[in-house]
């Protein structure tokens, strides 16, 4: 009888012995965590300097705050949820990857990305300003930090207004970088609702290019890109990029062709912009097909991934 109570105090005491160490391992461990969560320091955001373009000044402000201008300034806030957030990605990784090479990112569109204030988004939004402020940061917010990479590097990733039906090879249109290949756009309004048209008098034309009126009708493609849009032309002596043809007449884009008439001639244009990357008109048709901004981005940009820089 003694000898099993003595045995039986010794279990007891064993069992206390392992309770009371389990707690101070809990409490141990608790504490740790505790001290952990309190020494990390709250993660610093990143900050880009924005350049504005109107004054010549530059400010310096976290750059989730600065893609709600962006964002506004890229795409209409009656877009849908998908294409908004597909938009704020790759603005991140424009602005993100621009900062970096550039040391700055500024608010002109034919240079950088198109950008409003807050007071520009006051004015432009009237009474739906609230509604649509918060439609726009809830876009930066569900995406928040997401970018496109390329080996782990953020990618300056171009987007363009419309493309017309197929976007264009990057190499194609600048010559360089291999970041994106031209993808067919089914969804951007089909192509003859992008075609715009542009009459050029024949003095004008020929005085614009500098050529005689008789040698205009010299003027050739001498190559088209895989999408179809023009990358060299020629009259005579004188020849130019597709590009730099397409500003010299105020072109929408490069997919452009041109009959000649007795007056002048009429320059018909497909899409609207350089059509490298992801094609505005195209996510919003595919967001309202029901893709998420994976799929559009990963879509336009088959050769970039999602992710953040260290
Ligand atoms: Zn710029
Ligand atoms: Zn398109």
């Amino acid at each position: 009888m003694a000898r099993r109570s003595v045995r039986r105090g010794a279990a007891w005491f064993l069992l206390i012995l392992t309770a009371l160490t389990a707690a101070a391992w809990y409490l141990h461990g608790r504490a740790q965590v505790a001290q952990t969560a309190a020494e990390l320091p709250e993660k610093a955001p990143r900050l880009i300097t924005l350049r504005h373009t109107a004054d010549g000044t530059a400010e310096q402000l976290p750059l989730e705050e600065a893609l709600v201008g962006f964002l506004a300034g890229e795409m209409a806030a009656e877009a849908p949820e998908a294409a908004l957030q597909a938009q704020t990605v790759a603005a991140r990784s424009y602005v993100y990857a621009r900062n970096l090479s550039a040391g700055e990112v500024c608010d002109d569109s034919a240079h950088c990305l198109a950008y409003l204030s807050e007071e520009a988004r006051r004015e432009r939004w009237g009474r739906h300003f609230a509604e649509y402020e918060e439609k726009m940061r809830a876009a930066v917010d569900a995406t928040a930090d997401l970018m496109l990479l390329a080996d782990g590097e953020v990618q300056a990733a171009y987007f363009h207004a419309v493309c017309g039906g197929m976007t264009e090879n990057a190499a194609d249109c600048w010559g360089g970088g291999v970041q994106t290949a031209a993808v067919p756009c089914f969804w951007d309004g089909g192509a003859a609702g992008n075609i715009s048209a542009c009459f050029w008098p024949k003095a004008e034309l020929a005085a614009k290019l500098g050529v005689t009126e008789e040698e205009l009708a010299l003027l050739t493609v001498r190559a088209r890109s895989v999408s179809g849009r023009v990358q060299r032309l020629s009259c005579g002596t004188k020849s130019w990029r597709g590009s730099d043809f397409r500003s010299l007449l105020g072109l929408r884009s490069t997919d452009f062709n041109w009959l000649a008439t007795a007056e002048g001639y009429w320059f018909t244009v497909q899409g609207y912009g350089h059509g490298v990357g992801m094609c505005q008109a195209g996510a919003i048709g595919l967001a309202e097909r029901g893709s998420d901004f994976r799929e559009i981005l990963a879509y336009y940009y088959p050769e970039l991934t999602l992710g953040s820089p260290e």
